[in-house]
């Protein structure tokens, strides 16, 4: 799961770094500092070397002088010229020694110099000397001068000894930085390249389904370091990171439920609306009273049916028909029991005219009009009479009547003159004056 394979990996994720590691970049900055110090220190200790060196010649040279200054003192007073020869020659042997020469003084005559040197050495100006007059003592208080004795120090020997000790001097500086190099580089791996390059991989390989696996760099040592801060930082980052995830998921979930909630709510709210719509479109459409078709519907189909007949050059009629004395029936029986009536009337010209293409609407108040398509004048005062009979057989009681005991109808009649007319309300006006004479000839009764 959590294996990802090394050519998808990104570059700077790799567990190895390309370009060396820190261990060894800090390595490279100690050798160079050793490199730095080892010259430094070289110098110093070559040059103490060289003074070292100078002040052992000058001892051992003092020491030969005091060994050989008796004896050749005492040959040159005693002009023993075969001891003389035979102790310069000691002399210039000693190791240190790269040249000796001695001056006899005698008075009144020239001095005489004995002089021996190491083969090769020809003169020096960085090598001791030592200059000593040979005085001898003949008797007690008498100190005579007999002669001079220089003693040069050999400066090739020097030389060897220096470069002797500048040897084992860089051996010694170069095996300690080489030490001490090797020494930081093992303790910065132990202690830093390792747990680095584990936190490393351990971050290469979090996803968002293992934060909840805490990095552990597995270390002997408790004591409490930028390492251990380190991973207490990474651990903590990773469990913020879960959280946040894990609220985050939370969110969609719930984010999702009331989405999916919204839109049950949205389909609901969208079939009641297309209910209260359907509904509206009814009430717009039909007289809440009666449940008969109201003017606007009435207004809608009029024109319609009236031009298809038209057309179609189809016999045409239209009822107008008015409740007799409906004013008096309102003030007799109250206005609850006048709704009822109208409710009666209506159910009984909605039972007759049932046939397609008929209408019965409420015009207003207590007005019905009545569109009979394919029937003419005749037919239409059949139909008429056919209503009031119906109505009279129902015998809704009406004592304030003049005309019946019962409910009435006045029902004018027009049919369609396709030569005079061409627009309905010509028809409907017709009907009206019709249903007016209806009225003034007596009610109850059906005019043409
Ligand atoms: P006519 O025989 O000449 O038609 O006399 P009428 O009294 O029927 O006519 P009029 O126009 O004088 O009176 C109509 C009455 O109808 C008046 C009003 O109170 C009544 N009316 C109108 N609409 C309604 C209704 O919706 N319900 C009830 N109960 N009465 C209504
Ligand atoms: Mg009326
Ligand atoms: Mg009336």
């Amino acid at each position: 799961m959590l294996a990802e394979s090394e050519s998808t990996r990104p570059e700077h994720l790799a567990a190895r770094p390309r370009n060396g590691s820190l261990a060894r970049r800090l390595v490279m900055a100690t050798l160079a500092f050793c490199v730095l110090f080892t010259v430094a220190t070289v110098t110093v200790r070559t040059w103490f070397a060289w003074s070292n060196n100078l002040a052992t010649m000058n001892a051992e040279l003092n020491l030969i002088d005091q060994v050989f200054q008796g004896t050749l003192s005492k040959a040159v007073w005693e002009m023993d010229s075969e001891a003389l020869q035979a102790q310069i020659d000691s002399v210039a042997l000693a190791a240190p020694v790269g040249r000796v020469e001695l001056r006899i003084l005698r008075p009144g005559r020239p001095a005489e110099v004995l002089e021996r040197q190491h083969p090769g050495h020809s003169g020096s100006i960085l090598a001791p000397a030592l200059h000593r007059q040979l005085m001898v003592t003949p008797y007690p208080g008498a100190n005579e001068v007999v002669g001079e004795l220089t003693i040069e120090g050999d400066e090739s020997l020097l030389w060897k000894r220096l470069w002797k000790e500048v040897g084992i001097i860089m051996l010694t500086q170069i095996i300690q930085s080489l030490a001490l190099a090797g020494l930081i580089m093992g303790m910065f791996n132990r202690s830093v390249t390792l747990h680095v390059r584990r936190i490393a991989r351990h971050l290469e390989q979090l996803t968002p389904q293992n934060l909840k696996q805490h990095l552990s760099l597995e270390r002997r040592s408790n004591a409490s370091d930028e390492l251990d801060l380190l991973e207490a930082g990474v651990n903590d980052l990773q469990d913020k990171l879960a959280n946040h995830l894990e609220r985050q998921t939370r969110d969609e979930i719930a984010l999702a439920a009331s989405r999916d909630q919204l839109a049950e709510l949205v389909e609901q709210r969208t079939a009641q609306l297309k209910a209260a719509n359907i509904r509206l479109e009814a009430l717009t459409r039909f007289d809440p009273l009666t449940g008969l078709a109201n003017r606007r519907h009435f207004d809608e189909l009029k024109e319609l049916e009236f031009n298809r007949a038209l057309r179609h050059q189809q016999p045409f009629s239209v009822l107008m028909c008015d409740i007799d004395f409906f004013k008096l029936y309102n003030d007799t029986y109250g206005h609850a029991v006048g709704d009822q009536c109208l409710r009666d009337v209506a159910l009984t010209m909605s039972a007759l005219f049932s046939r397609s293409g008929e209408l019965v609407a409420r015009l207003g108040g207590e007005e019905f009009a009545v569109l009979l398509p394919g029937q003419n004048r005749q037919q239409a005062l059949a139909s008429g009479e056919r209503l009031r009979e119906l109505l009279e057989n129902q015998r809704l009681p009406h004592s304030a009547s003049v005309v019946s005991p019962y409910v009435t109808l006045s029902i004018g009649i027009a049919e369609l003159d396709a030569a005079t007319m061409d627009r309905f309300d010509q028809l409907l006006q017709s009907a009206d004056k019709a249903l007016y004479r209806a009225k003034s000839q007596g009610r109850n009764r059906c005019v043409i």
